[in-house]
């Protein structure tokens, strides 16, 4: 006997990097609270990495299937002869099949497939099998924005059809209300080496095309908090701050130890430092960034990823003695329970890389930021922090490029003695939460959304 079940169900396709997995989890668990069914398809390294990082090993997903497929990056295009189609020859064939089985099976038509923006092949895919599709932008909207006008930008001669820059030193702003950004900060001139300048472009152009073609392009943000760049680009769907529920997601473990040790310091006096799960420093800075801390004075909680690196980049290690000489005042952790962190009372400010997904955590939680970014959207995050919403101060670096000690003691008490700041940081907060609470721009955009899968 076969059995239709009659919750809709959604496909929901992140690429697979933490930054893009954590925020389609949280979107699936919003889904599935509200009735759905998600089978949510990752990758082999992926899957074993969210089940690992599981809080009870083998737990089961309550109303998410995980099914995996082929293994895919970025980087496989560094072959500059080879097309999107050539690499990725495999993956729509292999999606299409999964959907097949799973329609078979006794979890029903899918309603909807939710990728995302960087993986066109799977929205090809529902298209041409007749169903609907959402792309999924993992960005803010206002560098959506800015990648939405790159025709501007090669008809005004700034750059070339490959992106390459035609004219340097130039800084390029479509709203007074946005960052405006200099040639050397175009995403793909700024990737850290993580991927070439060409294959970022393309992807660019790439996601573009399939936001583009997309019924639904939702993004992890919120009227109040971009309207210039919503403005800009209408057909763009804020269902944000999109925040997590339950652990699941994270692909290394949490160390849950930080929150004991946070309840047992002094309201607002921890400085939290996390630069998410791809940004590395160099042996020189990362001694500064320890020695910094040190000479603050204050609790610090750290999330160090040493073990762990995804590239298989060297690791750093702590300046002599730093550890026993910190004990007192600093934690250090593998993976923190980074949401919970930034909402609980002791913490005073987040020295972040500007990531998306900490720049709306720390907006929601309301936590002054000290942004030290590293490549990518993560520069254009870092001015909107500082510059257009003005809740944090950023770090300059000395002659060598290096972030001083001294710089980064100087600008955390700066950043903690500005009453303007933290005002900044709570009204921003409330907005957050305002936004996804009953009646709320958020809330009602998902609703929406909802609504129109439904029929
Ligand atoms: N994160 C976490 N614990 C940590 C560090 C990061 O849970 O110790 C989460 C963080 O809350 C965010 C994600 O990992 O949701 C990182 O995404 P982001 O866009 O900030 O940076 P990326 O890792 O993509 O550079």
């Amino acid at each position: 006997m076969t059995i239709i079940n009659d919750q809709p169900h959604v496909l929901v396709i992140p690429y697979p990097a933490q930054g893009h997995v954590m925020p389609l989890m949280r979107l699936s668990n919003c889904l599935v609270e509200r009735g759905f069914r998600i089978t949510f398809v990752i990758t082999e390294f992926i899957h074993d990495r969210l089940i690992n990082a599981l809080p009870e090993k083998g737990k089961e997903l309550v109303g998410i299937n995980l099914v995996t497929i082929s293994e895919f990056t970025l980087d496989e295009r560094k072959d500059q002869n080879k097309s999107d189609d050539a690499v990725y020859s495999n993956l729509p064939a292999e999606l299409e099949k999964l959907i097949k089985v799973n329609e078979s099976s006794d979890s029903g038509k899918i309603a909807c497939v939710i990728a995302d923006e960087t993986l066109a092949w799977a929205l090809d895919v529902a298209k041409r099998m007749g169903i609907r599709r959402a792309s999924f932008i993992p960005v803010a909207a206002g560098v959506k924005a800015f990648v939405y006008h790159i025709p501007k930008l090669i008809e005004s001669g700034v750059i070339d059809e490959n992106g390459t820059t035609k004219i340097k030193e130039e800084t390029v702003m479509w709203s007074p209300n946005m960052p405006s950004l200099k040639t050397a900060h175009f995403m793909w001139n700024c990737m850290a080496g993580l991927v070439s300048p060409e294959i970022m472009f393309q992807t660019v152009i790439d996601a573009n095309k399939s936001s583009k073609s997309a019924e639904w392009v939702l993004c992890n943000t919120f009227e109040e908090l971009e309207p210039a760049a919503l403005a800009l680009v209408r057909n763009l769907l804020p269902i944000g701050p999109l925040l997590s529920t339950n652990q699941v997601g994270n692909l290394w473990p949490e160390d849950s130890t930080c929150l004991s040790w946070l309840d047992q310091q002094a309201t607002r006096s921890v400085v939290y430092v996390a630069f998410g799960s791809i940004a590395i420093f160099n042996q020189r800075q990362f001694d500064e960034l320890a020695l910094g801390l040190e000479l603050l004075g204050r609790p610090f909680l750290w999330v160090f990823r040493s073990q762990s690196d995804l590239f298989g980049r060297p690791t750093t290690t702590f300046p002599d003695g730093f550890q026993d000489r910190v004990a007192q005042i600093g934690k250090i952790v593998a993976w923190a329970p980074q949401q919970k962190v930034l909402a609980h009372p002791s913490i005073a400010c987040f020295v972040t890389h500007c990531g998306w997904n900490s720049t709306v955590e720390g907006v929601s939680m309301g936590v002054p930021f000290l942004c030290w970014p590293h490549f990518a959207d993560q520069l254009f995050d870092g001015d909107y922090i500082t510059d257009t919403w003005r809740v944090g101060l950023g770090l300059n670096p000395d002659e060598d490029g290096i972030i001083s000690k001294d710089e980064i003691k100087r600008k955390s008490n700066q950043l903690l003695q500005s009453a303007e700041i933290r005002e900044n940081a709570l009204k921003l907060k409330e907005m957050a939460m305002k936004s996804v609470g009953k009646g709320g721009s958020s809330s009602k955009n998902l609703e929406l959304f909802l609504e129109e899968l439904k029929t």
